[in-house]
């Protein structure tokens, strides 16, 4: 059986996430390492989140993974 993506009808293709959510997704993680870089690694994932949600230029598929990742308290780190 197929699985669906964790916020869209899409089907899942990696991390509960369809392709277009799996791509948003790996836009935050390095969007993350950069805001890390420059503020110091004093920047924690929720606050990184909260920030990204009140930019006005982030776009609607990454505005649902944030929010996804928020309401789930799921981390970005990929468990290898
Ligand atoms: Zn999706």
């Amino acid at each position: 059986m197929k699985k669906k993506c964790a916020i869209c009808d899409g089907l899942d293709k990696e991390f509960n996430l369809c392709e277009i959510h799996l791509k948003a997704y790996e836009n935050l993680n390095v969007g993350y390492e950069d805001w890390v870089k420059a503020l110091n690694n004093e920047l924690s994932m929720n606050e990184y989140l909260n920030k990204i949600l009140n930019l006005q230029d982030t776009g609607n598929a990454i505005r649902e993974v944030a929010t996804y990742l928020l309401e789930n308290n799921t981390s970005l780190t990929q468990n290898e």
